[in-house]
């Protein structure tokens, strides 16, 4: 059953790891697919000409989630594209980590812009045609530290943490004119970004998790799809861990 036909969605940060899975996912479930990437050009390419072999219109957008004016430019070039948005991922994230006692600022504030204030950048440019359509699904990708902390992390903590404050007050904002606003919460999920880890941590993490293994972008994917679709209606103001039970 194809769960997402007739709808487009905008996924930030897609051109790899989770953003890549979500696009891949949603395309298989028949949604029309408009992405963003900051710098990887090729491999933005190289998925909008994946996303077209499932028969649903794709294209690629280079554009820093970051930058406020560009999130407006490029709301404005997918509605031109596409005609229509039903459906916003705010995916693009990175870390910085460190102990908060060698944190420079630098490394706070490109943490908050890329992973806080993006959502801001996007869901507010999105608000127009979502108010206009009479409806809408917002999903924005926080973290189980978020919700639970973890040293050397404060800064991307503090913005995955914002983005449930934020998430929730949208949904109490929009609600009333069937604009939904979700989290989903990812615990351990084996991409790119976690590839940079010692194997020993990681073997560690995976042992520690009630499932005994990390998730793939799939088992983000496939909440997101649920998420995006008519099945999830009634579902608003949410966090959903997908974390295989590492809150537990
Ligand atoms: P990833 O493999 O590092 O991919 C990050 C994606 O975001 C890339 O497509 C990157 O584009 C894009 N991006 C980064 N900064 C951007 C910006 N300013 N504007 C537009 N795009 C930007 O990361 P991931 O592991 O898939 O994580 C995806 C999301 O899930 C992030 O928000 C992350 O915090 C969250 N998450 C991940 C995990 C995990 O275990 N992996 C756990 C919890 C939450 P380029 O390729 O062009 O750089």
């Amino acid at each position: 059953m194809k769960l997402l036909e007739g709808k487009t969605a905008l996924i930030t940060g897609a051109s790899r790891g989770i953003g890549r899975g979500i696009a891949m996912k949603f395309a298989e479930h028949g949604a029309n697919i408009a992405f963003t990437y900051l710098s990887s050009i090729e491999k933005g390419l190289a998925l909008e000409k994946e996303l077209e072999a499932f028969g649903i219109k794709a294209k690629g957008y280079q554009s820093d989630a970051a930058d406020f004016k560009a999130a407006e430019e490029l709301v404005n070039a997918v509605i031109s594209d596409f005609g229509t948005v039903d459906v916003l991922v705010n995916n693009a994230g990175i870390t910085r980590d460190t102990l908060l006692m060698r944190m420079s600022e630098q490394q706070w504030d490109e943490v908050m812009n890329a992973n806080l204030k993006s959502v801001f950048n996007l869901t507010k440019a999105i608000t127009k045609p979502m108010l206009k359509q009479r409806k809408g699904s917002i999903i924005n990708m926080s973290s189980v530290v978020g919700i639970k902390g973890n040293a050397g992390q404060s800064n991307y903590a503090a913005s995955k943490a914002g983005i449930i404050g934020f998430t929730k007050s949208i949904a109490l904002e929009l609600g009333s004119r069937n604009i939904r606003s979700n989290a989903i919460a990812p615990g351990f999920i084996e991409t790119e970004m976690t590839a940079a880890l010692d194997p020993k941590v990681v073997e560690g993490w995976r042992e520690s998790i009630p499932l005994k293994r990390g998730g793939t972008a799939d088992d983000v994917a496939n909440a997101t799809v649920f998420l995006a679709s008519d099945m999830s209606t009634y579902i608003t103001g949410q966090v959903i861990n997908v974390c295989g039970g590492m809150l537990t």
